[in-house]
């Protein structure tokens, strides 16, 4: 888990801000859900076999409740959709949400065990086209943060019946394999054989290498929903691989899957950058009416580390340096003023000598330092020092805030922006 220090958390603004307007651009509203779920809401969505629910939550009793710290967010919003009985409001419901979540994984550069996701679910629309309209948003937010260097993954899954005559292809391809499996898989091969396919244990590699396809096996449905999807996919230009040996690790996805993978950068073996899928019964499996849907979250680590840019903070616009008792004390109230006109004010108010306080003010790459030294008060002014211009000058104290906050929100970019950047 990992702190977060300010000169790294103007990188997760943007990266946030980059999100909420793309995700608002493609008709989706944020929704916020508690941190903690029924842990049974997650073992019966998620899957009791998967690694996540098996090994990975972190969960606990509290007055009688058996809870989870939420290791996802599909979940926790199927559940608000179906307690707020949205289906009933609207028939197509976009959400996003931005937030931690945690899994007690083996920690690597890119796993953590506190982890931020952003993500959307789309409720009640059945059609391929919003699962191409889905992974072009992904596609398209990746562009738009300036990262390209990814390859879109994409599967089917079937429905549940389809997906029940997988079951048997792939037990009866398996089941004479047993022993040269994981424990893991062999423990889980009559229960949830599918999960074998995304063990990482060279031993399930080698067994599921020319294990069946279930594309082989898609019914005329699911066939006409896949060829639907890669038919958008192509209207929209969005350049894709057909991975059949994608099942990503949960039980909840129906048809459709997807996963953003890196190919250039730093994260080696955890190059996912997003995926996600169609997840029809969830709703219904929730105790709501039959309504599909689909959905997919990022890990926005993952991106920083793929974005461009450096770490900064934001900057005051003018740094207040008072020289002695009765100037730091006009320096309080007139920093008061100026944060009332909408100005980021720093007071140094441990009564240093001018060289130091110009100094931070330099560093912390303020536009304007305020010298308010006990002489010039009796006097009735202040001297600015202009740290972009190099310049120095004396202005009447009398209005001296208005003055200031003009010149330091002059320099601010976009005009109306409050403070110096
Ligand atoms: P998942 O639905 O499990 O595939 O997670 C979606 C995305 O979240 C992944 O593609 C990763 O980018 C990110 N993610 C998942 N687990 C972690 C983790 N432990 N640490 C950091 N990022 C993660």
């Amino acid at each position: 888990m990992n702190d977060i220090l300010p000169e790294e958390v103007e990188r997760w603004h943007k990266l946030e801000a980059a999100f909420r307007l793309h995700a608002e651009l493609h008709g989706y509203a944020e929704v916020r859900t508690p941190l903690l779920e029924p842990t049974e809401l997650f073992q019966h969505q998620m899957g009791e076999t998967t690694d996540v629910v098996e090994k990975e939550m972190y969960s606990f009793e509290r007055h009688g409740d058996q809870l989870t710290v939420r290791p996802e967010g599909t979940a926790g919003a199927a559940r608000a959709y179906v307690e707020h009985a949205v289906h009933a409001k609207e028939p197509v419901t976009r959400w996003y949400y931005l937030g931690p979540m945690f899994r007690g994984e083996r920690p690597a550069k890119g796993r953590y065990r506190q982890f931020y996701q952003a993500g959307c679910e789309l409720f009640g629309d059945p059609g391929p086209l919003c699962d191409a309209e889905t992974i072009d948003l992904v596609a398209g937010f990746l562009h738009r943060i300036g990262v390209a260097d990814f390859v879109v993954h994409v599967n089917s899954l079937g429905s549940a019946g389809t997906r029940a005559r997988y079951r048997e292809a792939l037990l009866a391809h398996f089941a004479p394999r047993k022993d040269k499996l994981s424990e893991d898989s062999q423990r889980r091969l009559e229960r949830n054989p599918l999960r074998i396919l995304d063990s990482k244990d060279p031993r399930d590699v080698e067994a599921a290498s020319d294990a069946p396809s279930i594309l082989d096996l898609l019914d005329d449905a699911d066939q006409a929903h896949w060829a639907g999807v890669l038919r958008c996919l192509d209207v929209l230009g969005v350049p894709y691989v057909v991975d059949r040996s994608l099942v990503r690790g949960l039980d909840y996805y129906t048809r459709t899957l997807f996963e953003v993978k890196a190919t250039a950068g730093e994260l080696g073996s955890q190059s996912a950058l997003g995926g996600g899928g169609r997840y029809d019964n969830m709703v219904a499996g929730l105790g709501g009416p039959s309504v599909p849907a689909i959905g997919f979250a990022m890990g926005m680590e993952r991106l920083l580390t793929m974005m461009q840019g450096e770490a900064s903070r934001r900057r005051p616009g003018c740094y207040l340096a008072p020289l002695g008792q009765v100037g730091a004390e006009r320096a309080l109230l007139l920093a008061k003023q100026l944060r009332d006109l909408g100005v980021a004010v720093e007071l140094d108010g441990r009564g240093g000598r001018l060289k130091a306080m110009l100094r931070r003010a330099d560093s912390l790459g303020a536009r304007l330092c305020v010298i308010l030294g006990d002489a010039e008060i009796e006097r009735g002014v202040v001297q600015i020092k202009d740290l972009v211009a190099h310049v120095q000058e004396e202005i009447p104290l009398e209005g001296a805030a208005r003055v200031l906050a003009d010149r330091a929100l002059e320099f601010s970019p976009g005009g109306g922006q409050r403070g110096a950047r």
